[in-house]
């Protein structure tokens, strides 16, 4: 076209079918209306977060931590190991708070409840030898996120923690490999020592998490991690089909079938599960 509009593909507009001033615009290429659907909403994670000051229980010093505005983050949907899904960007990331002097690291939620005991227990094994953590300016990355969670596991290793307390925070890491997974291109031949790294960091933790609520399950008594009995006998239906124990998976299942308190909803995503079972036990025969 001639010049007119010149100049507003600076606004990023683009132009390139507006030929005449009062000819009609030909309609958008479905193509391109569909890829633009495809992407994540933007998102903005550090507009998501904010610094808060806590003092530790441990050394009883004040420390910064990052935490996520309450009501940013949108949830979307779960996966069959109760995995939140989240728009845009990972909450899951700022889920443990890390003090910086001395190494105490626990969940938010269990953050700060801690015995005299076990106080004692975590400055001999882990204060004494901790050099500190590089608490980066901005948003975590994924690996950061994930160092928070191992070093949050040696805490509770360290306090002699429950095996479901432990379990938990492996299934979150798993969660946390799933998640940076999802967002490397499959295509990318440069990041395929990444993919294989989020893959088996992923199983590692979704078979320790298996292990972990399923000694738990015989010796603990409900609630498990905030899980009644219900919801902890399904997350072991699904934890143990994704480590290819269908018999134990099956076997779950029909207890929460079995179940006289469990709700409609479980028993919906119990059903589906099960669906998910034959079909991947039917794949595997053939
Ligand atoms: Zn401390």
């Amino acid at each position: 076209m001639d010049n007119l509009l010149s100049g507003l593909d600076k606004l990023g507009l683009n132009l390139n079918d507006f030929h005449n001033v009062y000819e009609e615009v030909p309609e958008p290429k479905k193509e391109e209306v569909k890829e633009e659907e495809k992407k994540a909403p933007a998102v903005n994670e550090e507009e998501m977060i904010f610094e808060k000051t806590l003092s530790c229980p441990v050394c009883g010093k004040q420390f910064k931590t990052k935490v996520v505005r309450t009501g940013k983050a949108k949830l979307i949907g779960t996966d069959t190991d109760l995995k939140p899904i989240y728009a845009g960007f990972e909450p899951l990331k700022y889920d443990i708070i890390v003090c910086l002097h001395c190494g105490y690291a626990a969940t938010s939620k269990a953050f700060g409840h801690i015995t005299p005991g076990q106080v004692k227990l975590i400055r001999e094994t882990i204060s004494s030898g901790f050099k500190g953590l590089t608490n980066s300016s901005g948003i975590y990355t994924f690996q950061e996120a994930i160092e928070r969670h191992k070093l949050a596991l040696a805490n509770v290793m360290a306090m002699r923690g429950k095996n479901s307390e432990r379990a938990y925070i492996c299934l979150k890491m798993a969660w946390l490999y799933r998640s940076m997974l999802s967002g490397i291109p499959e295509d990318a031949e440069k990041l395929s020592g990444l993919r294989k790294e989020c893959e088996e960091g992923e199983n590692n933790c979704i078979r320790l998490a298996y292990e972990g609520f399923s000694t738990s399950y015989s010796k603990e008594i409900p609630p498990i991690c905030g899980m009644d009995m219900n919801t902890i006998t399904y997350l072991l239906a699904d934890l143990a089909r994704r480590c290819g124990d269908y018999e134990n998976s099956k076997r779950y299942i029909a207890a929460i079938f079995n179940s006289r308190s469990v709700n409609s909803r479980l028993k919906e995503r119990a059903r589906e599960l099960k669906e998910l079972l034959d079909h991947e036990k039917s794949g595997k025969k053939s």
